[in-house]
């Protein structure tokens, strides 16, 4: 049996952050009582199409799933168990932010099956959290992340977001060694940096070109905005951040994801592996057999007509799914198996990447083994470069 991963998208949010350009908003109880009763008619009418499959990851995300009342998820989840083959041993995460969810509320969603919780604390520093619009404190953080063990969550993330208004080098290593000295230590940590995206109130505070940060807090110095760190500073965050997650025993595998051994975000795999996975709720993506689906982005379309709002966005071309193959895989530490790629696509990877393979690896930015090929540390540090190349 083919396996599957299913997403579960939850747009709502307390308030909304000022760097964010998810598809989220506050919405009030009414508009949730219709969304979530949409989104189940979704799920158990699809149940159909995913006959084959067996389920081994789930993935509910946002938005922040833990604001709207727990019992909707709960619900959600047995649909989920009563109309899918879900594997025993199936990876199943909500998302959480801090202040959203107390320990009778994490007990719920631990009783209805969810085995791991994505915390997004993104700072341990109050001022850095203020800048970005949270809603959370570091005191927050600390009774979410001890209720959530105490419910019996033993597979954690924590977010982290380096590159912040006003952050320092230091400020950040020190954010670094916070997480990793909870007690006990998270098993998974995410080290994203900020990025400045069109749409969002950072946009017009620091301007029109994330690869310009500097230029742009230079720029808003005059304005009252603690600046962004500059390009060199934000370069030696990225370093560090390895330098120390290595020393507490977390382990790189992909560009921006550490973990303790064996717990690596299957269902996040799953999409850098370019593996099927279905998308329910809002806006959510699916790929399923080569073709990419969408859900419509409208609220009230979507609760209106839930099932009908999927659409197909593109039929993946022979070639469109090599690329992807190849540099969704890159992203990750292990990189792209060479007898993986034969078995999708009947060609040997040389075949089709033959020329690039040599000219990275002519520049140190690859390496190839007798599994396959991967990026080296400083091919990481240059991997958007590295992965345009593999564009056919
Ligand atoms: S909590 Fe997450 S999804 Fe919600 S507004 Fe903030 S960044 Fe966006």
């Amino acid at each position: 049996m083919k396996s599957l991963g299913i997403y579960i998208h939850i747009p709502f949010c307390k308030q909304k952050c000022l760097y964010c350009d998810f598809l989220s908003f506050p919405e009030g109880r009414e508009q949730q009582a219709l969304y979530f009763d949409a989104l189940k008619k979704e799920i158990e009418l699809s149940a159909g199409e995913c006959k084959d499959y067996e389920v081994t990851s789930v993935f509910i995300g946002g938005g922040t799933p833990t604001y709207p009342e727990p019992a909707y998820i709960a619900d959600i989840m047995e649909i989920v168990k009563r109309d899918y083959n879900l594997s025993k041993d199936a990876e199943i995460t909500i998302e959480c932010n801090p202040g959203t969810a107390d320990y009778k509320a994490l007990r719920l969603y631990r009783d209805a099956g969810i085995n791991r919780i994505s915390i997004g604390l993104q700072s341990a520093r109050n001022e850095e959290l203020m800048a970005l619009g949270r809603i959370h404190n570091r005191k927050q953080f600390e009774e979410c992340y001890a209720d959530a063990r105490q419910a019996g969550f033993d597979n954690i993330n924590v977010d982290l977001m380096s590159a912040l208004p006003g952050q320092t080098l230091r400020d950040w290593e020190n954010n670094l060694e916070y997480v990793c000295g909870l007690e006990p230590e998270p098993e998974h940590i995410s080290a994203y940096s900020l990025i400045i995206e069109e749409g969002t109130p950072f946009y017009e505070m620091y301007g029109q070109d994330s690869s310009a940060v500097q230029g742009a807090s230079e720029k808003n110095n005059g304005k009252g905005y603690l600046p962004l760190p500059d390009e060199d500073t934000e370069r030696e965050m990225y370093h560090r951040t390895k330098e120390i997650l290595e020393k507490y025993g977390y382990s790189r595998y992909e560009i921006s994801n550490y973990a303790k051994d064996g717990y690596e975000c299957r269902h996040n795999v799953r999409y850098w592996d370019c593996g099927d996975y279905i998308g329910f709720g809002l806006g959510a993506a699916s790929l399923m057999k080569g073709v990419r689906y969408r859900n419509t982005p409208e609220l009230p379309h979507y609760i209106e007509a839930y099932n009908a709002t999927r659409t197909e966005v593109q039929e993946l071309t022979k070639e469109e799914q090599m690329e992807e193959f190849m540099f969704l895989g890159l992203r990750m530490v292990r990189g792209v198996s060479g007898d993986e790629f034969k078995k999708r696509f009947s060609c040997e990877m040389a075949d089709m990447f033959g020329d690039v393979i040599a000219e990275l690896r002519g520049e140190e930015l690859l390496e190839v083994t007798d599994e396959g090929i991967h990026l080296t540390d400083y091919g990481m540090d240059l991997s958007n470069y590295c992965m345009a190349k593999f564009l056919l």
